[in-house]
């Protein structure tokens, strides 16, 4: 009964959320502060690379106008104050291009906030604050079971998959957006499943907002 219930309430908080969350037609990019805004990591790079945002012209710019999608991929428009690189101002921007490695700005959902797209992007590389996460980075919780279900460790995939109580959400939203119930194995799959519905590009485009702030509100 108490599964039910909290079941319910969860629905009911997806379906209070989306309507917040859906937001008019404004990207990603031009809302994320690429130095002060935690978008990368937890962490805002400001805090990562101290030694970087010294020798950066414009410290408030957006990510939008930071790079471009060309036929190698992403390229960056850096405007440092100077080009002689010291030793430990090397290794920053060497650290700092692996984290942009990760980027993928195509998955950027334009529709949802940018809480929602970070959390799932975080999400996607198995980087959730879940108990067996915390666990392993040595922080002290009671248990690692699921708060939901208590059966198994609760990692991403368990919470936002195999619990109970996301299965029962995604039957839910399913029977709600009237398709064929939403299937996966894996965060990624979860994240790319509103590609294999035959419907429009807008369409998708909605379910796939969904999709991200049914994770967010999990
Ligand atoms: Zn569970």
């Amino acid at each position: 009964m108490e599964h039910h219930s909290k079941v319910r309430k969860f629905s009911h908080s997806v379906e209070h959320n989306i309507g917040s969350l859906l937001q008019g037609d404004v990207s990603m990019g031009d809302m994320i502060r690429i130095w002060l805004d935690p978008w990368l990591s937890d962490v805002p790079l400001r805090v990562l690379f101290l030694n970087l945002i010294l020798l950066e012209n414009h410290k408030g710019c957006l990510t939008s106008e930071m790079f471009e999608v060309s036929d190698i991929g992403v390229v960056w428009k850096w405007e440092w104050k100077h080009s002689a690189w010291s030793g430990t101002e090397e290794a920053d921007l060497l650290n700092l291009y692996q984290m942009l490695d990760t980027f993928q700005p195509s998955e950027w959902n334009k529709r949802i906030l940018k809480k929602v797209n970070i959390f799932a992007w975080q999400a996607s590389l198995n980087r959730l604050p879940t108990l067996s996460d915390l666990t392993r980075r040595n922080v002290p919780v009671d248990s690692t079971l699921s708060k939901f279900c208590s059966e198994d460790e609760e990692t991403g995939a368990h919470l936002l998959i195999s619990c109970r109580s996301a299965g029962q959400i995604w039957q839910n939203i399913s029977s709600w957006c009237m398709i064929a119930q939403i299937y996966a194995f894996t965060v990624t799959d979860l994240l790319s499943a509103h590609d294999y519905y035959r419907l429009g590009r807008r369409k998708k485009e909605i379910l796939y907002g969904i999709i991200l702030t049914a994770c967010w509100c999990i």
